[in-house]
């Protein structure tokens, strides 16, 4: 891995640039999957790669969302596994949920290396991987049809992270309940979902652990009332405001 300055302004940026081309080396990225960073690392830009106080309520209302859920699924993709694949092993364990493989542009190859590389931090079953239990979405017109019947095929609360909009749309047809992550609060994922977090997933995802460990110790009302009190539409009205505000306030 190239060696970046900690003094670069955009270090941390860098660095989980570096993440990505590493995972594209090991054939776990596809070329679309970095051109989809791309467009995350702009409104991170905006946001000023911090985690608002907005996304941290998103965060608390998704690992409660999670908790509370019969069948939880992890979803995941060659970015997310390139990014942080021990967070996504430690968020199953703490929230009890199945890790699913799924692709956008799916081969045989490159999802037995996303599961082979989720098993090395540690998870014990990886779904998704393979043909044998899988069933499609017939709303979905790309490889992403394809679903685990175990997996998301079951699930009643999918997480989403780092999702396509048409996905986003087949799995709410399908009645599930969807949580994203998406920087970009305009994409139809971001607007489809029922909790969004406006966040850079390598931030949003340890602080999702966190918040799952801490609510699995309290109270179950406590869960509820969490998701009750969670307004997405009104969140992402915030998180547009936020970065107008800082828009506004770079131009001054
Ligand atoms: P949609 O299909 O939902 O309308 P889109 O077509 O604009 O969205 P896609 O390429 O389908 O975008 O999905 C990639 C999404 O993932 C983008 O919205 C981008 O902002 C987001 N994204 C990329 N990298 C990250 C990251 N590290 N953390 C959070 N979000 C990210
Ligand atoms: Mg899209």
């Amino acid at each position: 891995m190239d060696k970046v300055s900690p003094r670069h302004p955009r270090a941390e940026s860098l660095r989980t640039r570096e993440r990505l081309v590493e995972g594209f080396k090991a054939g776990l990225v596809v070329p679309a999957g970095l051109a989809a960073h791309g467009r995350g690392e702009a409104f991170d830009y905006i946001l000023g790669e911090q985690t608002t106080k907005h996304a941290q309520r998103a965060v608390e209302a998704a690992a409660a969302m999670l908790l509370l859920a019969k069948h939880p699924v992890i979803s995941v993709n060659g970015n997310v596994v390139a990014l942080v694949p021990a967070e996504i092993v430690k968020l199953a364990k703490a929230a009890n949920a199945k890790i699913e493989v799924n692709l956008f542009h799916g081969s045989v190859r490159r999802e037995a290396a996303i599961a082979k590389c989720l098993r090395k931090h540690g998870a014990k079953e990886v779904l998704g991987a393979g043909r044998k239990f899988s069933t499609r979405i017939k709303e979905v017109h790309s490889d992403r049809r394809k679903i685990d019947q175990r997996g998301i095929g079951a699930a009643d609360v999918v997480l989403v992270p780092l999702e396509d909009g048409d996905r986003t749309e087949a799995l709410k047809k399908l009645g599930k309940r969807v949580i994203a992550i998406d920087l970009n609060p305009m994409s139809r994922t971001a607007q489809a979902a029922d909790v969004t977090i406006v966040d850079n997933i390598v931030r949003a995802l340890p602080l999702m652990v966190k918040d799952a460990k801490r609510l699995s110790h309290g109270p179950k009302t406590r869960l509820h009332d969490v998701v009750r009190d969670f307004d997405n539409e009104a969140n992402l009205g915030a998180m547009l405001e936020f970065m107008l505000g800082r828009l506004k306030n770079l131009s001054k």
